[in-house]
């Protein structure tokens, strides 16, 4: 609705949506005044708003709340003309007060089910800006217009373990991999679970297959491996049921798997009966431990964990809770976008880098080379990468943007002069990885992903791992956090199967490196120093750390009530 009001002021029905927003603190009473005497004098409600802010006789309580939506709606109005709808979003959330307020005023349960919904509707937005090249904040409202024309109502997911309570209905192939608090499995009866055999129409003779088929009766082995998926999908209740009467003259029997478990009074044997219905209960019962703990945490633990998780929980806890545990959408930032723009441009060149040494390669390997084997990307190439990956967001001026941006030539000219004599044999660029790493107390294992900038090979054929890093160079004698490149190292080791031996955080502001390497101690602790961070994640150890430095750099101080700025 606030949304709309920006692109039409006029649009009444926006506006009286917007007057109700808790945040803004307009009585029952105030909004029947102001719609009524729109009404009788057949103005806008904006209009109407107009006129009481510059009315003498409005009550002063009243003439703040107008006067400080108008003051919101002329700011934002502004921003909407220059910004990506996502800026105006955010202004909206912060500037108006209701990122504080759901974070403040309301229940644990309904602050968790708006934060959800909060955050849908921001990664739409991020998906609508990716998408589109128009990201204003009209376009986006024409998109969602024809999205609900089209029969999208707007509806939102629901994350199942965060709640509100849901029932989802779904196919056994379907719920592979995933689990609910209860589940029902339905339709237990012969003929439907399991499902009688389609032949195919035209079968294929015996010899032509050249698998080696199973013994026995196939399809009812895969209808009983379905049924064993169905029932390990619950975590606290499974609910068999089955019914003699689905219409139809004849009476359902039971489905075979309910006697096989010893659930319906049927052959086998009595014996054999208890027998199965015991073995059943047996695997019922073999869920991992983590399944177990998992449901007495009020939370969602994640499933995997990152270096800037392990990185949020350490500067403050209670900021990794805002952005981790609330997902709480944040604004970008200028040195966001910058940092994203010019790691773009890197790793376009060294693909160009990469692919030319492929190509000399098969060329000297044919016989067929004709071009200069040192040929390598210009500087002009690498600037035009930088243009074209330039990401114009969340500056808070042109002339900011344009003071990064010659910044940012500056640092790839000397990025270039500082390796144009000698361009490094690269291997990998932008490298994804997931390492698991287990606990040896509990036997769990957690995946940890991450990115790596750049790989390349040494001479001795080992590898050395580079960090781009544009901000602030480190000043190597008051000690670094090597954290994060010994996690690297840990996991290329561990995933490429091949040694690293050097460990870079490239400073492009000044072309400088600080390089090092990791050993066995260093692994130790590091892992130590994870198991123990993840084990604060699980018991939902976020007590905040306020600290003045912290504060003031924290994506969230503008609604943590701990802040100390
Ligand atoms: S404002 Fe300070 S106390 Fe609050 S989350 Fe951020 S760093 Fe922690």
């Amino acid at each position: 609705a606030y949304l709309r009001l920006l692109d039409n002021y006029h649009e009444s029905a926006s506006l009286y949506r917007v007057l109700n927003l808790p945040c803004l603190n307009f009585s029952p009473g105030e909004i029947v005044e102001m719609t009524h005497l729109s009404r009788v004098k057949s103005w806008s409600l904006y209009e109407t708003l107009k006129k009481a802010a510059g009315d003498a006789k409005t009550r002063s309580e009243l003439l703040e709340k107008i006067e400080f939506l108008l003051d919101r709606v002329d700011k934002h109005s502004i921003i909407a003309k220059e910004k990506n709808v996502g800026v105006v979003v955010y202004a909206f959330l912060e500037d108006l007060g209701y990122l504080k307020h759901v974070i403040r005023a309301i229940s644990e349960k309904s602050q968790a089910d708006a934060l959800n919904y909060l955050n849908q509707f921001y990664k739409k937005i991020e998906h609508f800006e990716r998408q589109s090249p128009d990201k204003s904040l009209r376009t986006f409202i024409k998109r969602m217009d024809l999205i609900i024309e089209a029969g999208d109502e707007g509806g939102l997911e629901t994350d199942i373990e965060a709640g509100p309570e849901t029932v989802k209905v779904l196919t056994v192939h379907g719920a592979k991999g995933l689990e609910f608090s209860y589940i029902f499995v339905v339709n237990l009866v012969d003929r439907r679970f399991p499902t009688i055999e389609r032949k195919e129409q035209i079968e294929l003779p015996k010899p032509l297959i050249k698998e080696i088929i199973p013994e026995g009766d196939i399809h009812l082995e895969e209808e009983r491996r379905l049924f064993y998926v169905a029932c390990t999908r619950a975590k606290k209740g499974l609910f068999l049921t089955s019914a003699e009467d689905y219409g139809g003259a004849r009476k359902k029997k039971p489905s075979r798997f309910l006697s096989e478990i010893g659930f319906v009074k049927e052959e086998p044997s009595a014996e054999k009966k208890k027998g199965a219905r015991e073995a059943f209960e047996e695997r019922m019962k073999e869920k991992p431990p983590a399944r177990e703990k998992a449901e007495k945490q009020p939370f969602v633990i994640p499933s995997e964990f990152s270096f800037s998780q392990f990185k949020a929980l350490e500067t403050c806890p209670w900021q990794y809770r805002f952005a981790h545990v609330l997902k709480i959408p944040v604004k970008g930032r200028a040195s966001f976008s910058f940092g994203k723009s010019v790691h773009a441009a890197l790793q376009k060149f060294f693909q160009l880098i990469l692919e030319q040494a492929n190509k000399t390669q098969t060329e000297l390997f044919n016989g067929s080379q004709k071009s200069n084997p040192a040929a390598t990307p210009s500087l002009d190439e690498l600037l035009k990468f930088y243009e074209q990956s330039w990401i114009d967001e969340w500056y808070e001026s042109k002339e900011r943007q344009n003071e990064y941006k010659e910044n940012g030539k500056k640092m790839l000219k000397e990025f270039y002069e500082a390796d144009k004599e000698n361009w490094p044999r690269v291997r990998y660029i932008e490298r994804g990885f997931k390492w698991k790493i287990s606990d040896p107390d509990s036997g769990e294992i957690y995946p940890i992903t991450g990115k790596i900038d750049r790989i390349d090979v040494l001479p001795d054929g080992s590898f050395e791992i580079i960090d781009y890093k544009t901000g602030k160079p480190a000043d190597a004698k008051k000690g670094i956090d090597k954290n994060q490149l010994l996690l690297y190292q840990k996991a290329a080791q561990e995933i490429l199967k091949k040694p690293v031996s050097k460990l870079t955080y490239y400073y492009l502001e000044n072309a400088s490196k600080i390089s090092f390497t990791g050993n066995e101690k260093d692994f130790q602790k590091l892992e130590e120093e994870i198991l123990e961070q993840i084990g604060q994640i699980k018991k939902g150890g976020f007590a905040p750390a306020p600290d003045p430095f912290k504060c003031r750099y924290c994506d969230f101080k503008e609604i943590c009530e701990f802040r100390e700025l």
